[in-house]
């Protein structure tokens, strides 16, 4: 209750659950963070993959303002056009027929599990309620949420676990065929890991996951949270297999490029459980919220984008693999899809973030003791060059920790 008498801000009032980087920023431009001790840094972290746009894009910029000085919030007892022409935008760019709109990545997950157990319901198939994850998966900290990815680090000390979760080895699908049964509602994967450490399944186990949970009669949910919005240079990830479109699709993060926007989207039958008052959200969908998604939508989904996303990608991969030679001490593994780059390290990764830090270069921690990469989707080569001399220069600073 106390607090101190000194105006400088202190974390004294604040839930310990983050181990924050002794560091601020006052404001940003594009891949620039500008620190509130005056320094410029090089932003590979882009707010953990939301500001596909880098920071302060005009076009968003623009949009929050008009918007900001029409209308910001109603409520959903009310249409809302501007939630209804972006959902018009998501389904004519996907798989999918409806949107629900949320403010975060967990409540689309929520929006997700919720449609396929009522799915089966409505169904006639009341007795499918399993939903089968897998291990290293991250789809938010809701209960639902957690309990769908099973992290031990997540669930422990939170009572039981919900029924009806399980994980299985990711990508093993030979152990989802064995796993699948009559109770079994819907299989729920990220497409490429984010959090996880940036592990991609391949196209082929994209197009074999699709085939084997439609032949089941089981819901395939998709969480594009991180992986979709052009990260991986298509608008989402899945979009690389042939035949792979989901029956349900989380989005988030980039969705709103660096505004609080998530969306649940469905094909018409697997959303034919959501029914009038069986599911809902105050804040989703409202108009602010939704004027600068479209902004970010019609800014990411365009062919120069995801173009540069595709050539910065190539030329990271080629880059990192280049240091990985030189770096056999400090590199073992580059991963991921497009702008979503995983770099396993012998080191240990949050000393490694440091390392990168000095060099003023941002970059995200991930499982597996990986740092992740995931700049703004309009980051230039130049910039990504830069990028490279930091890291490079990071990763001698770790040989010679090492060696020290
Ligand atoms: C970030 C993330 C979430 C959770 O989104 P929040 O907006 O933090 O609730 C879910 N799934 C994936 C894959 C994510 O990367």
């Amino acid at each position: 209750m106390s607090s101190p008498t000194s105006s400088s801000p202190s974390q004294q009032h604040i839930m310990g659950v983050y181990n924050r980087a002794p560091l601020a920023f006052e404001r940003g431009r594009g891949a620039r963070l500008f620190s509130t001790d005056g320094e410029e840094y090089l932003d590979c972290v882009a707010g953990i993959a939301t500001d596909g746009l880098g920071h302060a894009h005009p076009a968003l910029v623009e949009a929050l303002k008009t918007q900001g000085e029409k209308l910001w919030h109603v409520s959903n007892i009310y249409r809302i056009p501007e939630q209804e022409a972006l959902a018009d935008k998501l389904c004519a760019n996907t798989f999918a027929d409806v949107a629900f709109f949320t403010n975060s990545g967990t409540e689309a997950i929520e929006c997700a599990l919720k449609a396929a157990r009522r799915y089966h319901v409505v169904d006639g198939h009341a007795e499918r309620v399993d939903i089968v994850g897998f291990e290293g998966s991250f789809h938010g900290r809701s209960y639902a949420a957690v309990n769908a990815s099973g992290n031990p680090g997540y669930l422990d000390g939170f009572g039981p676990r919900l029924p009806g979760y399980s994980q299985l080895p990711f990508g093993d699908l030979a152990a989802l065929k064995a796993a699948i049964n009559e109770t079994t509602a819907a299989v729920i994967i990220e497409p490429v890991q984010g959090e996880g450490g940036a592990r991609a399944l391949t196209e082929a186990q994209l197009d074999e996951l699709r085939a084997m949970t439609r032949e089941a009669g089981v819901l395939l949910i998709y969480d594009e949270v991180q992986c979709g919005m052009g990260r991986t240079g298509k608008l989402f990830a899945y979009e690389w297999a042939g035949d792979a479109a989901p029956d349900i699709m989380c989005v988030a993060k980039a969705l709103g490029g660096g505004f609080p926007v998530g969306a649940c989207l469905a094909t018409t039958e697997a959303a034919k459980g959501m029914t009038v008052g069986v599911h809902g959200s105050t804040y989703g969908g409202n108009p602010l919220a939704m004027a600068v998604g479209q902004a970010a939508f019609d800014a990411i989904n365009t062919p120069e984008i995801l173009d540069n996303v595709k050539q910065v990608a190539g030329y990271f991969t080629q880059q990192l693999n280049g240091l990985k030679d030189r770096f056999p001490d400090v590199i073992v593994d580059i991963r991921g899809k497009g702008l979503l780059i995983g770099v396993k390290l012998i080191p240990n990764n949050r000393e490694f973030m440091v390392l990168a830090r000095d060099q003023k270069l941002l970059v995200a921690g991930g499982g597996d003791n990986c740092v992740r990469l995931l700049p703004p989707l309009n980051l230039t080569i130049a910039e990504a060059s830069e990028a490279i001399a930091k890291f490079e220069k990071a990763c001698e600073a770790a040989r010679a920790k090492a060696a020290a």
